[in-house]
C-alpha cells in the first residue's frame, strides 16, 4: 500500500499520517521530519536544508530525491507506505514515478487534504510541536494534558521556527506555485483522492480510512 500526503502546510498531512500509518502498520515517512532531525543533530544535510527552510522556501529536489529513493527501499516499506511531504514538486513526483516502476510498484493513494488558504494561519499559530519526540498539538484544536508538554513523552513543545506569520505566507505562495499541480498530475495517474480537511481531525481520518477501504 503505498499513500502519499498532499495538501497545503497546515492542512493536517502529519497529524493524519501519524494515525493511518499505525492503523495499516506502515511506515509514516516525513521528509520534513528527516531534515528537522538532520538539524537536531548538526549533520551537513540539515545545515544545508535549514536556509532553505527558514525562509519558507522548497528544499532543492536534489536535497531530496536520493534521500526519499533510498528511504524506501528499506526493509521496513515491503508492505508498503506513507510519504508525507513528498513529493512537493513534479519533478520529485517524476523521479518517485521513475523508482516505482523499476520495481512494478505505483502510487495507489495520493490523498489530497483540501483545507483553504484561510484556515491555515489559524492552524499554523497554534501548532506546538514536541522537541524530543517531533509529535504535533494544536493549542485549541488538539491541545496537551499538561500545557507545555507533550503527552508522549514529557519533552518540551515549541513554535516551530518556520511556523512564524511571515514565513507561513512565503510557504503558502509557495504551495500553490510548486505542490498544487500534483493535484492534476495524480488525478492524471487515476490515483487522487481529495478529502474535506476542514473538519476535526477524527473525521478526517475517517473520510480517508473510507477511500483507503475502497
Ligand atoms: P508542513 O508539515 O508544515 O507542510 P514539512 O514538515 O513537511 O512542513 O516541511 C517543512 C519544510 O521542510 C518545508 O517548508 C521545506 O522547506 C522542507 N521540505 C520538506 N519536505 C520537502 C520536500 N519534499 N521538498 C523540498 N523541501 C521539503
Ligand atoms: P501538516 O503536516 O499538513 O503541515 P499538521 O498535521 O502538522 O499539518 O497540522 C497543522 C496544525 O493543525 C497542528 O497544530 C495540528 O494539531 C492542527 N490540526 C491538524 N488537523 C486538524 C483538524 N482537522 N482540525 C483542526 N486542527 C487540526
Ligand atoms: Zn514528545
Amino acid at each position: 500500500m503505498i499513500i502519499i500526503a498532499l495538501g497545503a502546510p497546515g492542512a493536517g498531512k502529519g497529524t493524519q499520517a501519524k494515525v493511518i500509518s499505525e492503523n495499516h502498520g506502515i511506515p509514516h515517512i516525513s521528509t520534513g521530519d528527516i531534515f528537522r532531525a538532520n538539524i537536531k543533530n548538526q549533520t551537513e544535510l540539515g545545515m544545508k536544508a535549514k536556509a532553505y527552510m527558514d525562509q519558507g522556501l522548497l528544499v532543492p529536489d536534489e536535497l531530496v530525491v536520493d534521500l526519499l529513493v533510498d528511504r524506501i527501499k528499506q526493509a521496513d516499506c515491503v508492505k508498503g507506505y506513507l510519504l508525507d511531504g513528498f513529493p512537493r514538486t513534479i519533478p520529485q513526483a517524476e523521479a518517485l514515478d521513475r523508482a516505482l516502476n523499476n520495481r512494478g510498484d505505483k502510487v495507489e493513494y495520493a490523498i489530497n487534504i483540501d483545507v483553504p488558504d484561510e484556515f491555515i494561519v489559524t492552524r499554523m499559530g497554534g501548532r506546538r510541536a514536541c522537541v524530543t519526540c517531533g509529535a504535533t498539538y494544536h493549542v485549541e484544536f488538539s491541545p496537551t494534558k499538561v500545557e507545555g508538554i507533550c503527552d508522549k513523552c514529557q519533552g518540551s513543545l515549541i513554535v516551530r521556527d518556520d511556523d512564524k506569520p511571515e514565513t507561513v505566507m512565503k510557504r503558502l505562495e509557495i504551495y500553490h506555485e510548486q505542490t498544487q499541480p500534483l493535484i492534476d498530475y495524480y488525478a492524471a495517474q487515476g490515483a487522487l483522492y481529495t478529502v474535506d480537511g476542514t473538519k476535526d481531525i477524527a473525521d478526517v481520518t475517517a473520510q480517508i480510512e473510507a477511500v483507503l477501504s475502497k
